[in-house]
């Protein structure tokens, strides 16, 4: 039978282009989870997907409720889940305020990492039920969060410090919106430190469920896309240079089409059935298991922030 992949943030990017590569191999249904339906279909008709190969369902990640809805909506579909792909992100690079998601978290961390923790382990046990030969949990990662490299020592960098704000709920109000504690907001750091946390949750899935269930787990960063939307809070002269300086200077660039045709490896290449991996790509564009900096892989920050995220979340 063909697979059945779910897909965060599909309208745009990296996740339609993955969603688009898989489509169009025939072996995958991709439910695309969109948090704007209209921008999402249009999408996919823009970018040449058969009707049929796929499906959108609403899923706003900076709503707990709408994750709930979502995984409400996919039950009722009665598909099976063979491969989940936690792609959606926002950065805000030049923000100096937190905004906030309907629960009242830091929207960086909200959507990125606490969304996509409620989502992914409400979803597990549709994974872990699955007939697929190779069940696959995905959720991206980024080079910016690993300050093992030099795109990751570009300031702000990334810490989670000892997760004091986390813990006091990314409120902002009486507290603070940074997870690290630190009083004055900085987005491209919250950013950051949303990717630090999509990476540990991929190795905490791993140590507590590969075992006993089989499934994949992992990471990746697809190599820099500087077209994606991603960059769309950046002020306009970034936007210009961002795409050459890549292209010319790092030679970092890859195209949307290349990082969709990566992401579509990770969930269905025979050979990438190995969990606990943070996958990378070298310049002639092959797989590779990358390193990740010592915070982004530290076993006890990784169990504090499962502690503290179930809390937020309503899971524990
Ligand atoms: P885009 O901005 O193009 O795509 C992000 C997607 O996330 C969009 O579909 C967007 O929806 C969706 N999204 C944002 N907020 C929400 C929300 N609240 N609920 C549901 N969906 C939401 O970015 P990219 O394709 O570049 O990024 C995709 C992933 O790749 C991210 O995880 C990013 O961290 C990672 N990445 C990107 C790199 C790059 O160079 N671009 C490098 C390394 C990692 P909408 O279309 O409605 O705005």
């Amino acid at each position: 039978r063909q697979g059945v992949v779910v897909i965060t943030g599909a309208s745009s990017g990296l996740g339609l282009a993955a969603a688009k590569a898989l489509a169009e191999t025939g072996k995958w249904h991709v439910v695309m989870a969109c948090r704007d339906f209209l921008k999402a279909a249009k999408a996919a008709k823009g970018a040449g997907m058969a009707e049929g190969s796929y499906t959108i369902m609403h899923l706003d990640l900076a709503s707990l409720d709408s994750v709930r809805q979502f995984v409400d909506n996919f039950h009722r579909a009665g598909m099976p889940l063979d491969s989940l792909v936690c792609n959606a992100a926002i950065y805000r690079p030049t923000a100096r305020t937190p905004t906030f998601t309907a629960d009242g978290y830091e929207m960086s961390v909200g959507v990125n990492h606490l969304g996509h923790f409620l989502l992914a382990r409400l979803l597990l046990h549709d994974l872990d039920k699955s007939d697929y030969p190779s069940r696959r949990l995905i959720i991206l990662g980024s080079i910016t969060g690993n300050t093992n490299t030099l795109a990751g020592n570009i300031p702000p960098k990334a810490g989670l410090g000892d997760l004091r704000g986390l813990a006091g709920g990314l409120r902002g109000q009486n507290g603070s919106a940074m997870i690290d504690g630190s009083e004055s907001f900085d987005g491209a750091k919250a950013y950051k430190d949303s990717k630090i946390c999509n990476m540990l949750t991929m190795q905490e899935l791993h140590r507590r469920y590969h075992e006993e269930t089989g499934i994949t787990f992992a990471s990746l960063y697809p190599g820099c896309i500087a077209t994606t939307g991603l960059f769309r809070e950046h002020i306009p002269l970034f936007r210009l240079l961002f795409p050459p300086f890549q292209k010319f200077i790092t030679k970092g660039f890859v195209s949307e089409a290349e990082s969709g045709k990566r992401l579509a490896q990770v969930v269905s290449d025979p050979s990438l059935t190995k969990s606990g991996v943070y996958w990378s790509w070298n310049k002639d564009s092959a797989s590779f298991e990358n390193q990740l900096s010592k915070e982004a892989s530290d076993p006890e920050k990784a169990r504090k922030l499962w502690e503290l995220s179930e809390k937020l979340v309503g899971l524990a």
